[in-house]
């Protein structure tokens, strides 16, 4: 067995129990001499394909109110540059300026048809996996790819084994927005090839907010289980948390899954943001366990909101937490400061295969 393999055991067993997790700094110092390296594993490439890029966008996102914020917080329009020039920019000034070792940069796929041909007409946004390649390698130092593929594209086998060999560990599908059932068995060919690559797989779960919903019922956390049953190393991506107005709650269903499948784990993305306060609470709050398998995303570019959990951590922490300019780095800290923030880094690092 290699060194790189007896590490990375040995660092999973450490990283999901408690204690050991809290020995981390002593521990990693018998492999080297800096502290463990940490990864947001939840950001977002975006783009409008100004810059032929390939993305796509629909007007009911461009035209709405989130996505002209979003363009003034991140001064997305500049002269002579083009919109998805200027994200890459003022993404790798805040990657570099957060603290973070790296960040997982994540496409989108498209929706498709029952013949498994792009349905652009019912794709509301498209980051094509060739530009998530492009921009990592531009600043592998501080980026790893996650590409996106929608198990329902007829070469989704082939786009596998090629984003494989192009150096991807990791895959994001995204059902409801996608239009996907992961659960249908059709799929299990898929996740059994994922299994064999060692390909970690991120699924969004939970009520979605920030694009057009196709059907919400296809981010219920249960179907989760035919990828699992397949032997994959599943994220669900935010834990399967909502609005207090969101029904039906699906965080007790993801909950209940972690209870069952040791290969399945929760991303952090978006939950600190002011909608998801509950439900981030109520993670916290859970038994340990469900704290020992969280693993720190943001979802950059939406920003958290520190000054919503005053509640928590107090008025003059909660508004010093506000003053932070950097996206990555505010989201990080105010996780740090609900005390689920280093430690869950530094497990999304080893859990999503960059050792
Ligand atoms: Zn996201």
């Amino acid at each position: 067995m290699n060194y790189a393999v007896n590490r990375r055991s040995f660092l999973m067993s450490a990283l999901s129990t408690p204690l050991l997790a809290s020995q981390l700094t002593q521990t990693n110092s018998v492999f080297a001499c800096e502290p463990p390296p940490t990864l947001d594993i939840h950001v977002h490439l975006f783009g409008v394909g100004d810059g032929g890029t390939g993305c796509r966008i629909t007007k009911s996102i461009t035209e709405g109110f989130q996505f002209r914020y979003l363009l003034s917080l991140l001064r997305l329009q500049v002269p002579n540059k083009s919109i998805d020039e200027r994200y890459e920019e003022v993404l790798v000034e805040q990657v570099q300026g957060s603290g973070l070792s790296k960040v997982a940069l994540l496409g989108q796929d498209a929706v498709y048809d029952g013949n498994g041909r792009p349905d652009w007409d019912r794709t509301s946004f498209y980051v094509p996996n060739d530009h998530v390649f492009a921009v990592v390698a531009r600043h592998c130092e501080s980026m790893i790819a996650c590409p996106s593929i929608n198990p329902a594209r007829a070469d989704a086998l082939n786009e596998l084994a090629r984003c494989h060999a192009m150096g991807a560990r990791l895959l994001k599908i995204h059902p409801p927005t996608q239009g996907v059932n992961i659960a249908d068995r059709k799929y299990a060919q898929f996740f059994r090839c994922c299994c064999e690559l060692n390909m970690v797989v991120l699924v969004h779960t939970g009520h979605e907010h920030s694009a057009p919903v196709i059907d919400k019922r296809l981010a219920a956390p249960r179907r989760l289980e035919l990828a699992l049953d397949q032997g994959c190393t599943v994220v669900a991506c935010h834990a399967g948390t909502g609005w207090i107005i969101d029904t039906p709650d699906q965080l007790p269903e993801f909950v209940s899954l972690l209870k069952r499948y040791p290969k399945l784990w929760g991303d952090t993305a978006v939950l600190g943001t002011a909608k998801r306060v509950r439900d981030f609470g109520r993670l916290l709050e859970d038994e340990e366990f469900v704290r020992s398998r969280l693993l720190h995303g943001s979802d950059f570019p939406f920003p958290a909101s520190p000054a919503a959990f005053a509640g928590r951590l107090g008025e003059e922490m909660a508004q010093q937490l506000e003053r932070e300019t950097n996206l990555l780095k505010k989201d990080f800290a105010l996780k740090e400061a609900l005390g689920i923030g280093r430690v869950s880094a530094q497990r999304s690092y080893v859990v999503a295969n960059v050792c």
